[in-house]
């Protein structure tokens, strides 16, 4: 999961990084007794998928609307955008720390790493922008103990169901209009929809639900364009 190539920089954000290797030295001091989480405060808000919504509406137990409420929104390209605030502070943030800790985003898995594609193939690197005031100076662990702990590889899998999703909608040639982006949110955003027109396991995974969720998107989002 991990790509690295030694003689490769990659930009992110105007600045050239190195990649990451499972290897490379990370340690960081998350928690009561260390860094006290200037990553959840005054940053950009996180762009969320459908798996990360459906994840978090599962473990706040809020339905779609009431957590959107609480959200950013808005639409690029004909899709909906919903976004996670941090500014000044995250809104899942407390005192007792990130109150969605078990469904948190990808991104918040990440940080202060971040994943970038760079002419086709993925990358972990260590961005300049992600403020981390908590990055130990002796680290004493690895990029890859970092990530195995933080539980990502089932996040990446479905964000990159999503990226494959995403481009096989706009394949279409989607036309940047709300009734795109309301259906967007009706049959792929919203997990208070069902996942399939027909009888489904109601207790599959989160996954398996997701998948089957885009798989009837794929079917039904060019019928419902050409009736908009
Ligand atoms: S979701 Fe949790 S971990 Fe992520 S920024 Fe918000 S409070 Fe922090
Ligand atoms: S800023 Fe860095 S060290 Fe502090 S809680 Fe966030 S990831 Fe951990």
């Amino acid at each position: 999961m991990v790509n690295r190539d030694k003689a490769l920089s990659i930009p992110v954000a105007g600045v050239e990084v190195p990649p990451l290797s499972g290897s490379d030295p990370l340690a960081l001091s998350c928690g009561p007794a260390g860094c006290d989480s200037t990553c959840c405060k005054n940053g950009s808000p996180i762009v969320l998928n459908p798996y990360e919504i459906s994840m978090i509406c599962r473990e706040s137990g809020q339905s779609y609307e009431d957590l959107l409420d609480s959200l950013e929104s808005g639409r690029a390209k004909g899709f909906p955008l919903v976004m996670l605030p941090r500014f000044p502070v995250c809104h899942f943030w407390s005192d007792d720390g990130c109150r969605i800790y078990h469904a948190r985003p990808l991104a918040c898995r990440l940080f202060p790493l971040g994943r970038v594609f760079f002419h086709g193939s993925s990358y972990i690197v260590l961005p300049k922008i992600n403020v981390c005031t908590g990055i130990e100076p002796l680290p004493d662990k690895t990029v890859g103990a970092y990530l195995s702990a933080q539980n990502v590889d089932t996040y990446i899998e479905m964000a990159d169901q999503w990226i494959d999703f995403v481009a096989d909608m706009e394949s279409l040639g989607l036309t940047d209009k709300p009734v795109t982006s309301v259906i967007f949110h009706m049959l792929v955003y919203s997990p208070d929809t069902p996942p399939a027109t027909g009888s489904f396991d109601s207790n599959a995974s989160a996954e398996d639900l997701f998948l089957l969720r885009l798989r009837t998107a794929r079917d039904q989002v060019p019928r419902f364009l050409s009736g908009a």
